[in-house]
């Protein structure tokens, strides 16, 4: 079957109910029928439910769509989607391992790799986005796992994903790609060679603002170590979340096509207005990776920048001039969002971090709803006008 019907039909059997829709398995352990049984779990000589911090139900079936969706053999949610890029550096590294990363990380992904995990000893070297000979050079000795982000938060700039592996191929280094901005309906990091694929599943995947994720994905040996770590460090989805999130996957490619049609036809919109300096966005030919955009993913998404004429001033005047968008720090939301980086998901970087990661003080980050894009643009234009 096809990934848009995968996404509808794979859940879990019907209970003696025989519900439409899958119900809540609100619980937080599961009996066993005697001691045996429950000797037999817990030594995994048979697999089974012992306690939802291990697994449960609906957490099983939202991993076990996404793990379809984007060609994995195996999967791990975890309680937001900063847990899963924790979950993994932890689970997968060792005081005196290294880390090459894509310069322009999301802003707690940042804080982890400069300030937290060098506590445990473990290094980290960024790279800017697209310069190959910058990884290569990066790559040291004792470098294990290269964390790319693409698109990146948000510039929007894409990295050629094979020429990483090609560069990381038998050098026993993990390839982890935050996939997060893509969804599993705009690209597939894993048969493009990534080893893993992460999810904040708070965005695109629960799509309505509703409720915190996230989702890791790789090969059954990967994810079994990962599995190892999050098991006693607790890091677990809860399943109504889990439950909510897997629901949302069944419209999640019908609402990403709408997201990346109107982000697409706003990001044309903008580059012809006068008040803009310069807009991307991965499908606009206008972008310095167009071809391999077009290449690596399916779709453009629902992120559009923009740098507004005028700075810090005509920006904070074009948010505030909004009467549709929302301003509020997430996105991939059926609402439409404005964000100004600089003194929000960013601000935690000096000012020097922000511009080596493409973020100027007149910044604007768009995340494209599902309103009429006719009203979406009208928005748009009149807080132009205004600014
Ligand atoms: C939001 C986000 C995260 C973190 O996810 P949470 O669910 O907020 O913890 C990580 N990476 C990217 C690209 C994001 O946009």
């Amino acid at each position: 079957m096809r990934k848009e019907t995968v996404a509808i039909r794979s859940q879990l059997n019907r209970s003696e109910f025989q519900e439409h829709s899958v119900p809540l398995y609100m619980t937080s352990s599961y009996v066993f029928e005697d001691a045996a049984q429950m000797r037999r779990r817990f030594s995994e000589e048979e697999k089974g439910n012992i306690y939802s911090r291990y697994s449960n139900p609906n957490v099983s079936e939202f991993i076990e769509k996404m793990a379809l969706l984007e060609g994995a053999e195996s999967g791990w949610a975890t309680a937001s989607g900063m847990a899963a890029v924790f979950t993994v550096l932890g689970a997968l590294l060792k005081s005196g391992d290294h880390i090459v990363s894509s310069r322009a990380v999301f802003g707690s992904t940042h804080k982890l790799l400069t300030e937290i995990l060098p506590k445990w000893g473990i290094t980290c070297t960024y790279v800017d986005a697209v310069n190959y000979m910058g990884y290569a050079e990066a790559i040291q000795a004792n470098t294990r796992l290269v964390y790319l982000e693409t698109p990146s938060n948000p510039g929007l700039e894409i990295i050629d994903l094979q020429r990483i592996t090609a560069l990381t191929s038998g050098k026993g280094i993990t390839v982890v790609v935050d996939n997060c901005f893509a969804t599993p309906f705009g690209q597939q990091p894993l048969p493009l060679g990534a080893d893993i694929s992460i999810h904040s599943a708070t965005k695109f995947i629960d799509g309505q603002g509703r409720s915190l994720g996230g989702v890791i994905l790789g090969s059954s040996e990967l994810i079994k170590k990962i599995e190892g770590f999050a098991r006693h460090t607790g890091p677990c989805i809860s399943p109504f979340n889990a439950w909510l999130l897997s629901k949302s996957l069944e419209t999640l490619s019908v609402r990403f096509e709408r997201h990346s049609s109107s982000a697409h036809e706003i990001a044309r919109r903008l580059e012809e207005h006068s008040k803009v300096d310069w807009v991307r966005y991965p499908f606009l030919t206008s972008h310095p990776d167009y071809e391999l955009a077009k290449r690596q993913m399916q779709s453009g998404g629902a992120i559009v920048t923009f740098q507004i004429k005028g700075g810090q001033q005509s920006g904070q005047t074009f948010l505030n001039s909004l009467q549709l968008f929302s301003l509020t720090a997430n996105l991939g939301d059926t609402r439409s969002i404005a964000t100004h980086p600089a003194s929000t998901t960013h601000s935690k970087l000096t000012r020097e971090e922000r511009a080596s990661v493409g973020i100027s003080d007149g910044l604007i980050r768009l995340s494209i709803g599902l309103e009429h894009p006719e009203d979406i643009w009208d928005d748009i234009e009149k807080a132009l006008e205004e600014s």
